[in-house]
């Protein structure tokens, strides 16, 4: 830290992401990317863009957002694309909360929520979730706060139903509701459709997971039309070239070729069931996630175990080392073929593992 810092900012942990290896040498589950390659027609469109990047991109996102409108079945003006779904989120909490307005979010959630808090110095609260990783709607019915609800959740996968949300959102009509919907697409419905009836709602939604895109950084917010043009004040005030005219470009072509995404998300959903059957089977422990990702403990092993062996087997997962969940690694959901290896050396260290025990008993 150098003495200029700024006194608010130095007691601040950042976020740390999921680690990249500079090597290819494991088979990668540890940051919920998708398995499969970004759309063809996508790529196509993306590299038309790369002789004219001596101009800036459109700041207005026109072409995306009309595709994007389209997708959703919103409006144009109920949109707004961003660097990541993180940009989206990081915006939310610059307009919607303050000294005033403080912020709310489940005790074990995505952990970049805490972190724009507390850049933000915005007074902030944890509920803690239900001993099975549940949320307890009740605890957020008529808040006064601004509330994000990652749904499904990170890192349990667990989501809520439909209408416990619009429980939320209508009994907190002086408060916007986030629903950071970046696990939407394997098996949940979206909330989209409520931002039509509520002016409190902003969806949040992300191109890198179930859209291949990871590596473009795109998100989007969509919500009643105030909510985007306060977004929108934010953006111009910070970035108005959030997006690169190659993301611009690849976003569009992955919505206009969005039944290859609805292929991939009904495989992950498909590989998903395969991983869980084998998980079980060897005896672990598991949370009802519909995201693309497992969240599952092991009755024998610590968390750390598992992860530092599959590690060894060149197999990279998640394992958070904090309260109520480290026993549990997050296992990203991939391609049937890595799933098969992933499970083979499950199953050869729980066996080793158990040989081990045994001598000890
Ligand atoms: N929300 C949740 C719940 C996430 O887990 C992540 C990242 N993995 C994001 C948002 C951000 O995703 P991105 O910035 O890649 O869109």
């Amino acid at each position: 830290m150098s003495k200029f810092l700024s006194y608010k900012l130095k007691t601040l942990e950042p976020y740390t992401p999921g680690e990249q290896p500079k090597d290819f040498k494991y088979i990668k589950l540890n940051t919920n990317e998708s398995p499969f390659k970004p759309s063809k027609k996508a790529i196509k469109m993306a590299l038309k863009e790369l002789d004219t990047l001596n101009l800036y991109p459109d700041p207005t996102s026109f072409s995306l957002h009309q595709q994007l409108a389209l997708v959703l079945g919103v409006d144009k003006e109920n949109v707004l694309a961003t660097n990541g779904s993180d940009e989206i989120l990081n915006f939310a909490f610059m307009a919607f909360c303050d000294d005033q307005t403080e912020a709310v979010f489940p005790d074990i959630t995505y952990g970049f929520y805490e972190v724009f808090a507390k850049l933000y110095n915005i007074k902030y609260t944890k509920i803690p979730l239900n001993d099975d990783f549940t949320i307890n709607v009740d605890d957020y019915i008529g808040i006064n706060k601004t509330i994000f609800i990652a749904n499904p959740n990170a890192p349990t996968g667990i989501a809520l139903a439909l209408s416990d949300i619009e429980k939320i959102v209508s009994s907190n009509p002086n408060n916007v509701v986030i629903i950071d919907e970046a696990y939407i697409d394997f098996g949940n419905e979206s909330a989209i459709k409520l931002t039509k009836k509520y002016d409190n709602l902003l969806v949040t939604g992300t191109f890198s997971k179930s859209r291949s895109m990871a590596g473009a950084r795109l998100g989007f917010g969509v919500g009643n039309k105030d909510l985007i043009n306060d977004l929108n004040t934010i953006k111009y005030s910070t970035n108005p070239y959030n997006i690169n005219k190659v993301t611009m470009a690849m976003g569009a072509g992955v919505l206009k070729d969005n039944k290859y995404t609805l292929k991939n998300c009904k495989k992950i959903i498909k590989n998903r069931e395969y991983l869980i059957k084998g998980l079980k089977k060897a005896g672990f422990i598991l949370t009802d996630s519909t995201a693309n990702f497992v969240f599952c403990k092991h009755p024998l092993f610590s968390g750390e175990q598992i992860y530092t062996k599959l590690r060894e087997n060149g197999i990279l997962v998640r394992h958070f080392d904090k309260d109520k969940i480290k026993d549990y690694n997050r296992i990203t959901i991939g391609s049937k073929k890595q799933m098969t290896k992933l499970l083979k050396a499950i199953n050869n260290i729980v066996r080793n593992g158990e040989k081990q025990w045994e001598v000890l008993r």
